[in-house]
């Protein structure tokens, strides 16, 4: 080999060198877990973020990959992961695998397999490999399912006031065509009218839900006549309260003052206990009470209703919760009344509290602290 032979091989190797360096520093800021496997399934290249993904110290170069890389399926199946790279001949992805650590924890796994050319062997032979792409998605499959769940909920809670009013309306229609009796028109009329209500209502909980979930509220404070929304409130509730043999008391502390607080947010907070009191009381009444307290104010709404049995009162705030009681279930709702309650008090600084005992009813108390509005310094 003659000299300048020689300073070309040097240089073609410091080449080779400064690409392999490159190479790995490249593998080693990627954020997914990158493992890059021979022919025969073995590992030749691996990156840190596949060590933490396996949950693993050190890797060998030529271990075998399903000594550390070891799936499970949806049903906790072991997958033949050996066999499922060997089938790969184009790039595939897989969001249904799981890893099973042990400490007894789960995560959803992303694979991606990608079929590559890994260099050329000592006799100038083509050497095939394949690339794994793996990512830890358990944050997003959860958002999915409940994502999923939401719709499921969502549509099956939709689906009943929708076709109870579809159902009246067409009644009415055919004893319209037929000119018959109009105070049959008028009932069918009015019990469709309370369905579309009643979606009104929801649809309004699943926009405060999807504007508070996106961080989108926002607090506008101002000086609440307490005393004044807790009597419009109870006027407004009097109708639906006869209508279901209820009736609606107030007891107002005369030492009440101005609450700084959201109107909005009080006054739907208030809503929601005071709708639901009003749904879950068969017969009895309903008292709104407020009293000043040194911070602000509270307002508990009692009720003389089916109340709520002490396992079930450690859900009521959770997304979607429905008391598993047949006369919960015979009355329209979606559980997310009172999660969306609990995230306008956070918005709010106030605490929830509340009592229950089944068969009896349940009081729930909502302190309202005044919310004192620090000017912004300019700078
Ligand atoms: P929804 O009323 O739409 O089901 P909420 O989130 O407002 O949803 O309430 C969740 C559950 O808490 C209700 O389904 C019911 O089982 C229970 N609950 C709430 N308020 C009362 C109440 N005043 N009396 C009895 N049960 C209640």
């Amino acid at each position: 080999m003659d000299h300048k032979q020689n300073n070309l091989t040097a240089q073609s190797k410091y080449n080779e060198s400064v690409a392999y360096s490159r190479l790995t520093s490249l593998v080693n800021s990627m954020a997914d877990g990158v493992i890059a496997v021979d022919k025969n399934i073995d590992i030749v290249l691996f990156n840190g973020a596949a060590l933490n993904i396996l949950d693993i110290n050190n890797l060998k170069e030529g271990e075998q990959l399903e000594k550390v890389l070891k799936p499970i399926d949806a049903n906790n199946q072991p997958v033949d992961i050996v066999n499922m790279v060997h089938q790969t001949t184009v790039s595939t992805t897989n969001r249904d695998l799981r890893l099973a650590y042990g400490d007894g924890s789960v995560s959803n796994l992303y694979l991606s397999i990608a079929p590559v050319h890994l260099g050329y062997g000592k006799d100038g032979e083509d050497v095939g490999g394949y690339v794994l792409l793996l990512r830890d998605i358990t944050t997003e499959k959860s958002l999915e399912q409940e994502r999923d769940e939401f719709i499921s909920v969502v549509s099956h809670e939709l689906r009943t006031p929708i076709t109870i009013a579809e159902g009246n309306i067409s009644n009415a229609q055919l004893i319209a065509d037929r000119e018959g009796d109009i105070t049959a028109i008028k009932a069918a009329l009015k019990a469709a009218h309370t369905q579309v209500l009643f979606l009104a209502d929801m649809i309004n909980d699943l926009a405060t839900l999807s504007r508070a979930e996106r961080g989108k509220l926002t607090l506008e404070v101002e000086s609440i006549n307490v005393h004044d929304l807790i009597l419009e409130l109870a006027e407004n509730y009097q109708a639906d309260a006869k209508k279901r043999g209820l009736s609606i008391k107030t007891i107002l502390d005369p030492r009440l003052e101005l609450l700084k607080s959201s109107k909005l947010y009080v006054r739907e907070i208030l809503q929601n206990f005071i709708t639901n009191a009003l749904k879950y009381t068969m017969k009895g009444h309903v008292t709104i009470r407020a009293e000043q307290r040194e911070k602000g104010v509270e307002i508990s709404i009692t009720d003389t209703g089916i109340g709520i049995s002490k396992a079930d009162q450690e859900r009521l705030f959770d997304k979607f919760f429905r008391a598993d009681d047949v006369r919960t279930r015979a009355i329209n709702g979606t559980g997310l009344g009172l999660y969306v309650t609990m995230k306008l008090a956070k918005l709010t600084n106030a605490d929830i509290n509340f009592s229950s005992e089944l068969n009896k009813g349940s009081t729930f108390s909502i302190m309202f602290p005044n919310i004192n509005v620090v000017p912004r310094q300019k700078s």
